[in-house]
């Protein structure tokens, strides 16, 4: 049966360039980048390269990015980074409801450390609230992490004008942009952010490497320990292959941004107009404005997402219900209570994520069977 993959969210197909430009990695210029032959050489300049491809992706200089290994890493490195280095100057942090569970875990083990985290709130289109954020800020708070654009809903924040109050203010800026980079234009030095974590998987690289971004003028403390990697700030053997992959996968996003971006949001407009003329009860979830534009998010009532899930995948469609961290349980995921949805809608949500191999016939054929299959369900009640 043929496979048509709607998670895109969760993780993506490695992208073919991508796979080509890392393979003379592993066979050929397998060398250690630190040492001094040759062949140790090649790797090491192989990965500047990809180090400079990843910061034109954001526009900063190729000695504001460390190698990580994804986005967890990252985000654990940005938060326990800034806040240990900074413990004397203060220990309370800004983050929001609607974080990742990388962000969301840290804070928590941040917080049985003795620091303080506020939570910011988000409105039913899963936004924060500007003036809550200055609200919360004392003369104790350090760090602001938040978001750039949801991995369920898809909502993308006004990080602009959140890097301008924390500029004002003198606090650092921190956002996890593992959904937004290569679907939305990122400017680190105009929109004022700090530190920006992205990761290769959700976007055409392979799983198992990442990057953070942090501004030249900031210090933070290194998590791992050892050899003297990455300027001394992530210990480890290089993961050469991975790193060409990334730097590769920022290149193909940097110059293909907008016929991926018009491609995705021609695919999820249609999905979202057929699903309204073909099913009733349903709730869009997030913005539609300010919105990724791979993303969909939508609730139908009186619906077990796990039962939508198993059908749909005896027809070869991948897709999430909720979040793929609380797939399994039917609680309503922190972000879908964070934009307060009712139970009975909140219970049946389905996040289909559209990646570039994704075409209007997977688009009929998925809202086909989606509409067969919630007839079916509701009737079984
Ligand atoms: C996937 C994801 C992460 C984690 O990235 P990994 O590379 O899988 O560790 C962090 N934040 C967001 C928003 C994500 O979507």
């Amino acid at each position: 049966m043929k496979i048509r993959y709607f998670d895109n969210a969760a993780t993506t197909k490695v992208k073919k360039e991508v796979v080509d430009k890392m393979f003379p990695y592993f066979v050929e210029s397998y060398g250690n980048p630190s040492s001094l032959y040759t062949l140790g050489r090649t790797a090491k300049v192989g990965i500047e390269e990809a180090r400079r491809q990843v910061a034109d992706l954001i526009h900063c200089d190729k000695n504001e990015i460390y190698f990580t290994s994804g986005g967890t890493e990252s985000d654990n490195t940005a938060l326990k980074g800034i806040m240990y280095l900074n413990k004397n100057k203060g220990k309370h942090i800004i983050t929001t409801k609607i974080e990742h569970h990388a962000i969301l875990n840290t804070c928590k083990t941040l917080e049985e450390n003795g620091y303080k985290v506020t939570y910011l709130n988000v409105d039913k289109d899963g936004i924060v609230n500007l003036q809550e954020l200055v609200n919360a800020i004392t003369e104790d708070t350090v760090l602001i992490s938040v978001m750039f654009a949801n991995n369920e809903i898809g909502s993308i924040q006004p990080i602009k004008k959140i890097g301008e109050i924390a500029k004002e203010k003198g606090i650092i800026f921190h956002t996890d942009a593992v959904q937004a980079c290569g679907n939305v234009k990122i400017d680190v030095k105009e929109m004022h952010i700090d530190m920006l974590s992205l990761s290769g998987h959700k976007m055409g690289a392979p799983k198992g490497i990442g990057a953070l971004y942090v501004h030249k003028n900031m210090e933070f403390k290194n998590l791992i320990d050892g050899g003297h990697q990455e300027r001394d700030k992530r210990a480890g053997t290089e993961n050469v292959p991975g790193m060409i992959g990334l730097g590769e996968a920022c290149k193909i996003a940097k110059n293909n941004m907008e016929n991926h971006v018009n491609r995705l949001k021609e695919l999820r407009d249609m999905y979202f107009s057929e699903v309204k003329n073909q099913i009733p009860d349903i709730k869009i979830n997030g913005s539609m404005e300010h919105r990724l534009p791979g993303n969909s998010n939508i609730s139908f009532k009186n619906v077990n997402g796990n039962e939508l899930l198993m059908k749909l995948d005896e027809k070869g469609i991948c897709a999430s219900a909720g979040s793929a961290c609380s797939s399994g349980s039917s609680i309503p995921s922190h972000v879908l209570t964070a934009i307060g949805l009712e139970s009975k809608y909140a219970e049946g949500t389905l996040r289909v994520t559209f990646g570039d191999e994704n075409t209007k016939e997977d688009v009929e054929y998925l809202v086909e069977n989606l509409a067969k299959m919630i007839k079916e369900i509701r009737a079984n009640l």
